[in-house]
């Protein structure tokens, strides 16, 4: 008990939550125990506390749950991507250069591209399309013509077109040949609008990449072409005598490449596959890698798929080097080296505030000292084995409460105890279970079957979000986000517990956490206070999660709101987005709202007509039904 009496600190925080680890220097606390976030990494004399950015929401009249981001963090991601670039560059004596082009897809949002196309101009990062509505968005916001314009995807003639109309308007924009049945298209378009297109083509690498989003790559990849496709690729174009356009070669491993060693074997197959379309005659001049430069999740650094096991800096190096290498032996020239990372630029920028509403806890009602007479031989049993344990049959007991609480259950199936008595014996059976888990902590190491104790009989916190819409990739292939508390961090984490947001339906939870040693199955979180909210945070949500969402239950788009850090740290409010509202969520599946008023104004009538409610009475539930239209679909206090 001695370490329940030490004091707790904000230093004790930072070390459970890990957030040196995973906070790429963007996240710090206060020494009262606030989250503190800066644009520039380890600068805590410019940071921000995220309970006063909190409270300046609510007074503003925004209700939790809120997607915030922090526009600088954009501008940071994206400086240091490039500059990073730069010093490999002229750190190896590399002579080409580097392009950045931020692919829409990994966040589509408006005030996302915009905020790319911005800051990016400094640096000419460019973007990525993958769909004709990508292109189309991309050709509205996009201003540099130094900068690429690179569109990859399935083409038909309309998107081809779209791109020949960027080129003609001065654009930088790249044609990547995806497929083969691509190329005849887009040499007869060509020649019909009579533009000269810049070409790419995608090719298929034998180098396999791993982890959870990374099949894109490989032999099984379903975009790109193989060795002889290329090939043939080339023939067509110098029949069209066009192969001076053929300027790219592409590929793309997929994203979240967490292994540094995939990357390498990528590159060098690549630029062999590069310095072999110069050896045809192509007019090769840029080098695009694609995505899949990996943001460290849980910060343990390694190649686990929540990870990587390289810095921005060690990706740079390697990437430069290795396609130095294979050149200068080939005596080829050094390209404009191209990536289009996603993940990495965006990632860092969202965080999903939201609060706590209710926690539920296993705790088993107090048992009496001793049984009353009449009580069932079965409940007996239970109860004798939770007096004999101690630390020496743990196992056994186990076992046999095991065993005694199927008894229970089939007596009650047979109709020989009451359902009152079966609930006493699942109470005495619980009791045990916390006796058990309270005696193991002093075990060396857990028996096998007790391993998911903690787990059974840790809290269950209802968070006022839904998984389904913002954290998507949490369901959907069991990714892992940094998740803790944004305030209360000099106090002591009592308790354990999982996460349920508010859908009602048993996958909208979060219950594996980051964790030094892989993955956790509770997080430490406080205990709740009658009067004061408890906040906690989803982060490095940036990327990916905004449009994959979807509205399970008809929860809706969150509110947004975007802050931007001064130079003295405070900070400014640069814009909301109001979320979703009842009738927006309708009207996406469909709902015409008039008609539904129109119909409930008919119910209520009936109602009225059948001596159910007054018309004064009937006037007011027509308004809280129309409030009620207009309200946020997440749960307001
Ligand atoms: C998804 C995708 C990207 C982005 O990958 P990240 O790992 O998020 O950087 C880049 N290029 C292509 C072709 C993609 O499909």
């Amino acid at each position: 008990m001695a370490h329940a009496l030490q004091r707790w600190t904000a230093d004790k925080s930072r070390e459970l939550y890990g957030i040196r680890e995973w906070g790429a220097g963007y996240f710090g606390i206060s020494d009262s125990g606030e989250l503190l976030v800066t644009p520039e990494p380890g600068r805590f004399d410019k940071a921000v506390s995220i309970p006063e950015v909190i409270a300046g929401i609510q007074e503003r009249g925004l209700d939790m749950p809120v997607l915030l981001r922090i526009e600088n963090i954009l501008d940071t991601q994206i400086t240091l991507i490039n500059e990073s670039f730069r010093s490999a560059m002229s750190g190896l004596g590399f002579k080409g250069s580097y392009l950045g082009a931020y692919p829409i897809k990994v966040n589509q949002q408006h005030q996302v591209v915009e905020a790319v196309t911005r800051h990016g101009k400094k640096y000419h990062h460019g973007l990525e399309a993958g769909s004709k509505a990508e292109l189309v968005a991309a050709m509205g916001m996009l201003r540099d013509t130094e900068a690429v314009l690179v569109c990859n995807g399935y083409k038909d003639e309309e998107f081809i077109d779209l791109g020949l109309h960027a080129t003609q308007l001065g654009f930088t924009c790249i044609l990547v040949v995806e497929m083969p049945g691509e190329l005849p298209l887009i040499i007869e378009r060509s020649k019909a609008k009579k533009v000269k297109p810049i070409l790419g083509v995608r090719v298929k690498l034998s180098a396999q990449a791993n982890g959870l989003w990374s099949e894109s790559g490989g032999d099984r990849s379903i975009f790109g072409l193989n060795a002889t496709q290329i090939i043939d690729v080339i023939d067509r174009l110098k029949e069209a005598d066009m192969l001076d356009c053929l300027q790219l070669l592409h590929y793309h491993l997929g994203s979240q490449i967490p292994n540094i060693r995939e990357i390498r074997n990528a590159v060098a197959e690549a630029s062999r596959v590069y310095a072999g379309l110069v050896g045809e005659g192509a007019n090769m001049r840029y080098l695009d890698l694609g995505g899949g430069l990996a943001v460290d999740y849980d910060g343990t650094q390694t190649n686990f798929m929540s990870s990587r096991n390289y810095t921005l800096d060690e990706y740079c190096v390697d990437v430069v080097e290795g396609v130095m290498t294979v050149l200068d032996e080939q005596g080829v020239d050094h390209p404009v080296i191209v990536t289009e990372s996603g993940r990495a630029v965006v990632a860092y920028y969202s965080m999903l505030l939201f609060n706590v509403l209710d926690a539920a806890r296993f705790e088993p009602d107090p048992l009496p000292e001793v049984l009353p007479d009449d009580t069932n031989i079965h409940i007996r049993h239970l109860f004798e084995t939770l007096q004999s344990l101690n630390l020496r049959n743990i196992q056994e007991c186990f076992n046999d409460i095991l065993y005694y609480r199927d008894e229970v259950r089939q007596a009650f199936s047979h109709g020989k105890i009451t359902f009152r008595e079966r609930a006493q014996g699942e109470n005495v059976f619980w009791e045990t279970i916390r006796r058990i888990a309270t005696l193991s902590r002093d075990l060396p190491s857990l028996p096998h079957e007790l391993e998911g104790i903690g787990q059974a009989l840790s809290d269950i916190y209802y968070c006022n979000f839904s998984v389904f819409q913002s954290l998507p990739d949490a369901w959907a292939i069991g990714q892992l986000f940094p998740i803790m508390p944004v305030h209360r961090l000099d106090e002591r984490p009592t308790r354990e517990g999982i996460l349920a947001d508010i859908t009602c339906d048993c996958d909208g939870k979060i219950d594996r956490f980051i964790d030094r040693q892989g993955v956790k199955r509770t997080m430490p979180l406080h205990e709740l206070k009658e009067t004061d909210e408890y906040y906690l945070g989803a982060f490095l949500v940036g990327a990916y999660q905004e449009t994959l969402g979807d509205l399970h239950n008809l929860l809706g788009d969150t509110n947004v709101v975007t802050i931007r850090v001064r130079d003295n740290g405070e900070f400014d409010f640069v814009s909301e987005l109001e979320g979703d509202t009842v009738e927006d969520i309708l009207s996406y599946v469909e709902y015409d709202t008039k008609h539904l008023l129109t119909r409930f104004r008919e119910t209520a009538e009936n109602a009225v007509r059948d001596g159910r409610i007054t018309a004064g009475q009937r006037r007011a539930i027509l308004q809280a039904y129309k409030t009620g239209l207009q309200g946020y679909t997440y749960f307001e206090r």
